[in-house]
C-alpha cells in the first residue's frame, strides 16, 4: 500500500499491523502457509474468525448496523493487504461474503436477525449449492426440484462441486420451483440446514488429491417455505446479486504477498528474477484497478467483478508457475534434496489453482459477459 500517504490511513494501517503482530497466533499463521487452496480448512480459519470477531473485524465489508466495523473502501483494502502481509488465513467466503449480503438485501427481519449474527460469530458454516451435473456455466438449466407440500418444499435432485459441504451446517441453494416459461423464471433461493434428513454428502477428490468439494444428494428433503430468500420463482435475481460478491474482490494483496516471498529468495537465476519482477509490475497494475473499482471510477460493479476475476485468477496461475520454477532451482541447490519450507506447497498449489479460472463462473464466461456489456 505504498501508494497511500494520507496520515490517517497510515495510522489505520499501523493499528491493523500492530493488532496482527500481537493477535495472529503463530500456529494459525504456519498452518495457513502450508495450505494448498484458497479455501482454508475451517479448523484453521474459524479460530482466526473468532479472534477477529472479538475485535469487531470479522466482516470488514459489512455495514456497522449488522456488526461490521464501519470502514470505508480504502480501510477495507488496507486491512486485506495487512492480513495477507502477516500471513493470516482467508476466512471462508460462503457465509461472510456471499450469502450474508443477500440476506441483508432480500431477507425478512426474522431471517436477518437469525442468520447474520451466526455467520459473524462462525456458529454457522455455509456451503453454496448452485452447480449441478447438468448446470454449470448454464446455471439456469438447474433441475433440483422443490415441490410445495403444506408449509414446506420437498427437494429431490443433486448439487455438485459443493465446496466444504462436508464441513457446513448450512447451505444456500438454487432450486427449481417451476418449469413454466424461461428457465430463469422458475428458480427459488433456499436456506437449508445440512442436518435435514435425506441429505447425503459424497466426497470428490481434486487433481491435487485434496477433499475440498463434494456431490450433495437430496432425497425427499423437507425444507420450510419460510426458509426461502425472496419470492417464489424470483431466486435468479438473488443469485445474480450474490455472484457479484463472489467474483468481485481483492486479489492483489494476497498475490503481492506471495510474490514478495518468492522475490526475497536468494537464488538469483536472472531469467527467473526478471519474470518475478515483471509479475510484480503487473500486480501493481491489478492493485490500481482494484482500488479504482472500489471507488466506483468508470464501469459497473459487475463489469469490474468479471475483469478482476479474470486478471486475479490468471495472475495467481502465473505465480504458481514461477513458484514451481523457483522450487526447481532450489532442488538443484539444496544438498539434502529437501524443498525449502515456503516452496514445499508449490506443486499442490499449482494443481489446486487450475480450478481458479473455472469456479465462480469460468473465465471464458466472464470474457463473454464483458464483451456483451461493452459491445452490446
Ligand atoms: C474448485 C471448485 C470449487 C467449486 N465450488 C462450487 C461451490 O461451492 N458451489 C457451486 O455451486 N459450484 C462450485 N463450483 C462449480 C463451478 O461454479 C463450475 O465448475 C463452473 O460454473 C463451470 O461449470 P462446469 O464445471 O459445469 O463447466 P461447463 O459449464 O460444462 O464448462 C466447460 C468448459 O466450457 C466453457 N464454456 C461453457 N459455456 C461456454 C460459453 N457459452 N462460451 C464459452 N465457453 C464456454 C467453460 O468456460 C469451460 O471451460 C466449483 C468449481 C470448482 C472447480
Amino acid at each position: 500500500m505504498d501508494m497511500l500517504n494520507d496520515p490517517a490511513l497510515m495510522a489505520f494501517r499501523d493499528e491493523v499491523r500492530a493488532f496482527l503482530e500481537v493477535n495472529l497466533p503463530d500456529g494459525i499463521r504456519r498452518a495457513a502457509a502450508r495450505a494448498t487452496s484458497v479455501f482454508i480448512d475451517p479448523a484453521i480459519s474459524l479460530p482466526w474468525q473468532r479472534i477477529l470477531h472479538e475485535k469487531g473485524w470479522a466482516a470488514p465489508d459489512w455495514p456497522a448496523e449488522h456488526g461490521g466495523p464501519g470502514w470505508g473502501e480504502i480501510e477495507r483494502y488496507i486491512f486485506a493487504a495487512e492480513c495477507a502481509r502477516a500471513g493470516a488465513p482467508n476466512l471462508a467466503p460462503m457465509g461472510l461474503k456471499m450469502v450474508a449480503p443477500v440476506i441483508m438485501h432480500y431477507g425478512s427481519p426474522d431471517q436477518r436477525a437469525h442468520y447474520l449474527p451466526r455467520i459473524l460469530s462462525g456458529d454457522d458454516y455455509w456451503c453454496q449449492g448452485f452447480s449441478e451435473p447438468g448446470a454449470g456455466s448454464d446455471l439456469a438449466a438447474l433441475q433440483l426440484r422443490a415441490v410445495p407440500d403444506g408449509d414446506d418444499y420437498i427437494l429431490n435432485g443433486s448439487k455438485i462441486w459443493t465446496t466444504h459441504a462436508h464441513f457446513a451446517n448450512r447451505m444456500f441453494a438454487l432450486v427449481r420451483t417451476s418449469t413454466e416459461g424461461k428457465p430463469q423464471a422458475g428458480i427459488s433461493f433456499l436456506l437449508l440446514d445440512m442436518e435435514t434428513p435425506g441429505i447425503t454428502v459424497e466426497p470428490i477428490r481434486t487433481l491435487a488429491g485434496d477433499h475440498e468439494f463434494n456431490q450433495v444428494f437430496f432425497d425427499d428433503v423437507r425444507v420450510p417455505q419460510a426458509n426461502r430468500l425472496g419470492g417464489e420463482n424470483e431466486g435468479w435475481s438473488v443469485a445474480k446479486h450474490l455472484l457479484t460478491f463472489e467474483r468481485g474482490g481483492k486479489y492483489a494483496p494476497g498475490l503481492i504477498g506471495r510474490l514478495e516471498q518468492l522475490r526475497r529468495r536468494s537464488d538469483p537465476d536472472p531469467v527467473l528474477r526478471a519474470a518475478l519482477d515483471r509479475e510484480a509490475v503487473t500486480l501493481r497494475a491489478l492493485q490500481a484497478l482494484e482500488l479504482k473499482a472500489m471507488r466506483g471510477v468508470g464501469g459497473s460493479p459487475a463489469l469490474y467483478a468479471s475483469a478482476l476475476k479474470i486478471l486475479g485468477t490468471e495472475a495467481a496461475q502465473r505465480i504458481d508457475t514461477l513458484a514451481c520454477e523457483a522450487l526447481g532451482h532450489a532442488a538443484w541447490a539444496e544438498a539434502d534434496g529437501q524443498a525449502p519450507a515456503e516452496l514445499a506447497v508449490a506443486v499442490p498449489r499449482y494443481l489446486n489453482d487450475r480450478a481458479a479460472t473455472i469456479y465462480a463462473g469460468s473465465n471464458e464466461i466472464q470474457r463473454d459477459l464483458i464483451a456483451r456489456t461493452m459491445l452490446g
